[in-house]
């Protein structure tokens, strides 16, 4: 089953997509804390771990060959090349989790957000915009984890991604932090009871 609204019991998939740095992590981490019914999906990727990243909780580090097995073999529920890095959804533990129930976030990037359209086509999906682009450079370079190089590429990806914002079911702005929190909860609400 493909459609998580044919069963009550069965619980929802979210997608939340938005340029890099934009505070997607931010809002999500500070969200699912408050509600054990409200899971994160840990991806696979092949890009080196930022200080403080913990391997099976914000991503599974796996080599470019563990990649292309779990692609070949059908592990993934979608992926993306991102920043020359690949990055995709775990298959197996994400029906785990809307069979026992539990909604479930997925943080994507654009082309992973359009994957999951067919996969699962009841899935809400939001969009998270900066208050512009020299405020989501900022928010890159403070974070102080890129380099240059992966700042550009980071940057001119996100304007193809802002491009895109309005094929998904819900757009926010995240300026005010507080206020965005608050917002996001709100939509996250209305897309757990449609
Ligand atoms: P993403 O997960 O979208 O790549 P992060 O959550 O890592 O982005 O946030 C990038 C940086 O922006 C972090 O340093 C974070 O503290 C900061 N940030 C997030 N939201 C806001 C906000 N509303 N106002 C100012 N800074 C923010
Ligand atoms: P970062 O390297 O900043 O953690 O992530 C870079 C980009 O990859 C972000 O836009 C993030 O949303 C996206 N991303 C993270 N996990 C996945 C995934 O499993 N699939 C896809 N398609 N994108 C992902």
């Amino acid at each position: 089953m493909t459609s998580n609204e044919a069963n009550p019991t069965t619980g929802q998939v979210i997608v939340i997509t938005g340029p890099s740095g934009v505070g997607k992590g931010t809002l999500l981490r500070q969200l699912c804390s408050q509600d054990e019914n409200l899971c994160l999906s840990v991806s696979a990727t092949t890009r080196a771990p930022r200080p403080g990243e913990i391997d099976g909780q914000h991503y599974y580090f796996v080599t470019l060959e563990k990649f292309r097995t779990m692609i070949a073999q059908g592990e993934l529920l979608e992926w993306a090349e991102f920043a020359q890095h690949y990055y995709g959804t775990p298959r197996a533990p994400l029906e785990m989790l809307i069979h026992q129930g539990k909604d479930v976030i997925l943080e994507i990037e654009l082309e992973g957000a359009r994957q999951v359209r067919t996969t699962y086509p009841d899935a809400r999906q939001i969009f998270i915009l900066p208050p512009s682009m020299a405020e989501l450079e900022r928010r890159i370079r403070d974070r102080g984890q890129d380099s240059e190089a992966a700042i550009a590429r980071r940057l001119a990806r996100a304007q193809t991604e802002i491009a895109a914002a309005a094929e998904f079911d819900y757009q926010l702005v995240n300026d005010d932090l507080h206020q965005s929190l608050q917002e996001l909860e709100s939509i996250i609400a209305q897309c757990r009871h449609p």
